[in-house]
């Protein structure tokens, strides 16, 4: 099965990116529904935030480490969302932490 985050992780599909680490990659949404939206992944594949977790404590860490530090550059504030499953919105199955700024966002979300 292809994977679009695999594919932009490994460098075989292009994305503007923000921030990559050995673990770690950060990039531009390539539909962004804030003025600053960048989906931050782990180089390795996991469907979900649960399949993380259970797996890579330690990982997923690192995952809101990069999210954190990527969204406190803008100060107005920040969120950070991770779609699950199909009534989450979540339409790439590979885990990812939107950082959405910019804006004010509003609470709660539709
Ligand atoms: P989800 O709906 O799974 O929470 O979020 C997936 C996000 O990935 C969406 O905001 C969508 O715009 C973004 N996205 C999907 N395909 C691509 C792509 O090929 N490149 C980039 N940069 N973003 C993508
Ligand atoms: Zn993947």
């Amino acid at each position: 099965m292809t994977c679009i985050f695999c594919g932009i992780a490994a460098g075989d599909i292009p994305a503007s990116l923000a921030f990559e680490s050995d673990d770690v990659v950060a990039f531009h949404d390539i539909d962004p529904k804030a003025p600053v939206h960048i989906i931050v992944v782990p180089r390795v594949h996991y469907d979900d935030i649960d399949a993380l977790t259970s797996a890579d404590a330690a990982l997923a860490g690192e995952l809101l480490r990069v999210a954190a530090t990527l969204g406190s550059t803008n100060h107005g504030g920040f969120r950070v969302v991770l779609n699950t499953g199909p009534d989450g919105g979540q339409s790439v199955n590979h885990v990812h932490a939107h950082v959405l700024a910019g804006r004010g966002l509003g609470w709660p979300p539709g």
